[in-house]
């Protein structure tokens, strides 16, 4: 259960830096999937409410036998662990 994930979307980001988005040089990013951020910037300005509806239904289909109450539950305590949404930032 090592396995990084992005820390905008929670999507796993496997064991390459395939997934990584870019910073401005070009250079991956190390935190942040190519999805999330590209050139060194945010490619959404998405508020964490927002990201966590988004997230509900991958969540779901990962875990089937979870009603969206709770799926939201597991996102809504999920998320603000997540390095682009700790300090409340949007
Ligand atoms: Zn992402």
């Amino acid at each position: 259960m090592n396995e990084n994930l992005c820390q905008s979307c929670g999507k796993p980001m496997g064991h390459t830096d395939d997934l990584y988005g870019t910073e401005k040089n070009g250079t991956k990013n190390k935190d942040y999937c190519e999805d999330c951020y590209k050139s060194g910037e945010f490619t959404t300005k998405i508020s964490k409410e927002r990201m966590i509806e988004v997230s509900i239904p991958y969540l779901m289909k990962e875990k089937p036998w979870l009603s969206e109450d709770v799926a939201r539950k597991e996102m809504e305590a999920f998320f603000p662990t997540l390095k682009r949404w700790k300090n409340g930032m949007v």
